[in-house]
């Protein structure tokens, strides 16, 4: 039944992906997206702009016994595309995080390095939730790969000498993860998530302990978000810019992620530029085309109207001087100058977080 006084409904929850250069933070989204996609099924992902939506059915797929779906309503897990603490730290949303959660990628092998410690000290400061993935497990000498697989079914398939090895580099991160000040254990053994830090084994190469990563993540933001997840479905959009490009066309616009709201066609909005606030009016809400459709030449499709958690392409006039990181909101039954003082307010908000690093 609807409930028209109160649209509430739970978003999905913003992912983001940090970590050292080299330590497969891309790899790692590829795989994702790959084996989400050969789950078979159509619509098994959504391509966003920026960003990629792995709905819970598909997540529950890929996990097989790990999950029991209807442990979950929360719809899914919305993966930023561009990974990096650099993006990240500049994704503010009123200023806190964009993403409501992290990955933390640490090569098995490398520990901690200069941007792990970096990454950390953000995370820590944003107070955002992160699980680590330990990655590359597959370059343990003698490992046996077993694509795709749970990581405890993996484990069991490889020589104790493999195993204990693994073991000993994953104490290893753990230690360095408690040198930082937080407390992690292998994922399957924390009690309790708020105190501990999960630590999940795996390979973004061979696809094995990625669902114990997708199942970390679901439970995650089910158990400790879901209240932060309950939006007004119909309320004015917010959003962050990811990136301001120019598209032929169309002229300056505006890749931003939506984390409240609605953000429709022809609705005012005001945006954070380099020297003020931009008032201006959508001209096309864009999305990219669905891969079957891409025999024809354009490559977003426009849509009338688009709700949080997304990721959506906004065309409108007087975009250049956009910035990235800056907030979005939609007027709607607000005036103008109070939204511009909002969005004064949130840019003010991080200048000061700028200055102080
Ligand atoms: P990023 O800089 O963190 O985005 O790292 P990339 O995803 O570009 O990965 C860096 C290199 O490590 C590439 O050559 C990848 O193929 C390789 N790589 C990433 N993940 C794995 C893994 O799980 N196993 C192995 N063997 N190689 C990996």
């Amino acid at each position: 039944m609807t409930d028209h006084t109160h649209a509430d409904t739970l978003r999905t929850p913003i992912v983001a992906v940090l970590g050292h250069v080299d330590h497969g933070k891309t790899s790692l989204l590829d795989t994702i997206r790959g084996s989400a996609v050969s789950e078979g099924e159509a619509g098994a992902i959504t391509q966003h702009i920026g960003a990629t939506d792995i709905p819970l059915d598909t997540i529950s797929g890929m996990a097989g016994e790990l999950i029991d779906p209807t442990d979950f309503d929360l719809p899914g897990l919305l993966f930023i595309d561009t990974p990096g603490h650099h993006s990240f730290s500049t994704l503010r949303a009123r200023g806190g995080a964009l993403a409501d959660i992290a990955v933390l990628v640490v090569d098995v092998n490398d520990g901690f390095q200069p941007q792990t410690e970096e990454a950390i000290d953000i995370l820590r400061r944003t107070g955002t939730p992160f699980v680590v993935a330990a990655n590359k497990v597959d370059t343990t000498p003698g490992w046996n790969p077993q694509d795709g697989e749970p990581i405890q079914k993996s484990m069991d398939a490889q020589s104790e000498r493999a195993k204990s090895m693994l073991d000993e580099n994953l104490y290893e991160i753990i230690g360095q993860l408690s040198d930082a000040g937080f407390s992690a254990d292998l994922y399957w053994r924390v009690q309790d998530f708020q105190k501990n830090i999960g630590v999940v084994p795996l390979s973004a190469l061979t696809g094995e302990g990625v669902p114990d990563l997708l199942t970390v993540l679901m439970g995650l933001s089910q158990r400790f978000m879901k209240e932060e997840m309950a939006i007004d479905v119909t309320g004015p959009g917010e959003g962050t810019v990811l990136e301001v490009k120019d598209e032929r066309g169309f002229g300056a616009t505006v890749d931003t992620v939506v984390y409240d709201g609605v953000i429709r066609n022809g609705d005012t909005v005001v945006v954070g530029g380099q020297d003020e606030p931009i008032v201006t009016e959508i001209r096309a809400l864009l999305r990219p085309r669905p891969l079957a459709e891409i025999r024809t030449e354009k490559e977003f499709e426009k849509v009338g109207e688009i709700g949080a958690a997304a990721g959506v392409k906004i065309a409108a006039p007087d975009l250049d001087r956009a910035m990235a990181g800056a907030p979005v909101r939609v007027v709607r039954d607000r005036t103008v100058d109070q939204v511009v003082e909002e969005v004064k307010a949130e840019l003010a908000e991080i200048e000061v977080e700028t200055a102080d690093n």
